[in-house]
């Protein structure tokens, strides 16, 4: 498929696949067609989490895909996946204001100091406390951070939560849509996170309606690959969900400004 997905993890991510090379991603591009790569590694500067402690050296790293495109006739883009925390604000606009990156996707990993992959978050909180929390958190991030383009996994706390599909949605739709607002009204986009399998995305398909209702146009595509494999994992199923949601075109950025592609021209025809 002739779209570059816009979420892409390699082995310069601390939870990559080991065959997540930027060698075998191209490999696997010229497979799908796929005339570009976009990659966006994790950046999470004072993370709790050890694993996340350190993040690569960004001079090595674009000096690297810059010698790679030499032999790639795949245009090489690089992007970030910061993973915003208030307490570093200052450092990691100073990071992002360092290199001439194409993308930069702002992510919650982490709330109050606290991780949602071991579980502090949610300790002491009930489930509707802890999705009210995230939101919160959300808001004041995009309320007081602006370096960034698109806002990824947007509710990604539901990936935490086993009744995700009855999370009550009325219930936080009122600080979602302030949330939803201040993108909107900043020109920051949103992305359609196609990592959590068949038929669930991030976010889900309320949250994404209503983000158009509201005057959302800056939507991306990305799988969150941290496999080759995973490149274009759910791709026809998401543009068929963005298209159901009342959106024409999805977004590609190349230095940080957003590209249109129709939707139609990606979506196969199934019998
Ligand atoms: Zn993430
Ligand atoms: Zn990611």
């Amino acid at each position: 498929m002739n779209y570059i997905n816009q979420h892409t993890h390699t082995i310069y991510s601390p939870d990559a696949y080991p065959d997540a090379t930027i060698e075998n991603y191209i490999n696997e591009a010229k497979k799908l067609s796929q005339n570009g790569l976009m990659f966006t590694d994790h950046v999470d500067i004072d993370s709790p989490v050890p694993m996340f402690f350190h993040y690569s050296n960004y001079d090595q790293y674009f000096a690297q895909i810059k010698e790679l495109q030499k032999t790639t006739s795949i245009p090489l883009y690089t992007g970030v996946e910061i993973g915003y925390q208030p307490k570093s604000r200052e450092t990691i606009n100073t990071f992002i204001n360092t290199y001439p990156f194409d993308l930069v996707i702002c992510s919650i990993h982490v709330a109050d100091g606290l991780d949602f992959y071991y579980g502090d978050f949610f300790n002491n909180k009930t489930t509707e406390e802890s999705i009210k929390r995230y939101f919160e958190v959300v808001l004041d991030t995009v309320e007081n951070f602006n370096n960034y383009d698109i806002f990824g996994h947007i509710d990604y706390i539901t990936r935490y939560i086993k009744e995700i599909d009855d999370y009550d949605f009325s219930q936080h739709q009122e600080i979602i849509t302030k949330i939803l607002k201040t993108i909107i009204k900043n020109n920051k986009g949103i992305e359609l996170n196609t990592s959590k399998g068949y038929q669930q995305l991030f976010p889900t398909f309320k949250l994404l309606k209503l983000y158009k209702e509201l005057g959302g146009t800056y939507l991306t595509i990305g799988s969150d690959a941290h496999t080759p494999s995973k490149l274009q994992q759910n791709f026809q199923y998401a543009l068929r969900v963005a298209k159901q949601a009342g959106f024409d075109n999805i977004y590609i950025y190349q230095k940080r400004t957003p590209v249109a592609v129709s939707i139609d021209q990606l979506l196969i025809e199934e019998n």
